[in-house]
């Protein structure tokens, strides 16, 4: 049986300024997922994510010590040679990154559109985030060794972050739902929410390969007609199996 887990994660005492930070990857793609889904859009992955899910597909971005480090400077110089206003910062996870705080102030401006992806396990008052793009790890994404779905289960989840990101930014919440099961879970967690917009509400098949997702994505589909929420693609999969820079 599913617990909630009480342990507070903050982001207090994790964060020190840095004008650097480590990069996994900068690349210019479709915005896969969620209400922008499709929209060409600058991405910059970065490094680090004390999750570990089981079917991750990023796991080259796990980390803190993978990528290269690189300068606020050289991270704008990259992302400003794509003809996009959408910026998306991923990760890992990114609010887990030193230097995500000054990256993200450094970037913002009245002519970009920033994402933030995130796990929804830290929370960051007043950043400039136009869409605080939130993807709860449920149990269902425990890795099998019991030791780290242990470590998993201790953090991927924590309502009072939760709360405070929906209610302090323009957000989505996507779940990743491996079965029909997952369903339950993920009522349960809109449950113990106060105040979600069902609109801003995806539910997107999991899959690592194009084939799963087409199967994934069929009884899905009924499941998004059931419950009112909407189905979210994942064009990523789709379109390219899951390539890292795609
Ligand atoms: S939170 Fe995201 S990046 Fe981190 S392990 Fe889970 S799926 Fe991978």
């Amino acid at each position: 049986m599913w617990k909630w887990p009480t342990v507070a994660l903050s982001y207090a005492g994790c964060y020190q300024a840095k004008k650097s930070m480590k990069v996994i990857e900068i690349f210019y793609s479709l915005q896969g997922e969620g209400r922008l889904a499709g929209v060409p859009s600058a991405f910059v992955r970065l490094a680090g994510c004390p999750l570990r899910c089981r079917w991750c597909d990023t796991k080259y971005a796990w980390s803190e010590a993978a990528g290269r480090e690189m300068s606020i400077d050289e991270i704008e110089k990259e992302i400003s040679t794509f003809d996009t206003p959408y910026l998306i910062i991923t990760g890992g996870e990114p609010m887990h990154c030193p230097g995500f705080v000054e990256l993200i102030k450094a970037v913002a401006g009245p002519r970009r559109h920033i994402t933030i992806e995130t796990a929804g396990i830290y929370f960051i008052a007043g950043m400039p985030c136009d869409l605080m793009s939130i993807n709860p790890k449920l149990s269902n994404s425990a890795p099998k060794d019991p030791e780290l779905a242990a470590e998993h289960n201790s953090k991927c989840f924590n309502l009072n972050v939760l709360q405070n990101l929906i209610e302090n930014y323009d957000y989505q919440l996507k779940f990743v739902i491996d079965e029909p099961e997952d369903l339950d879970m993920v009522a349960l967690c809109l449950d113990k929410l106060k105040e979600v917009d069902p609109f801003k509400v995806y539910l997107m098949p999991q899959a690592t390969t194009c084939e799963e997702y087409l199967r994934k994505s069929k009884w899905l589909a009924q499941a998004c007609l059931k419950t009112g929420f909407s189905f979210s693609p994942r064009l990523q999969v789709m379109l390219w199996n899951n390539q890292p820079g795609r």
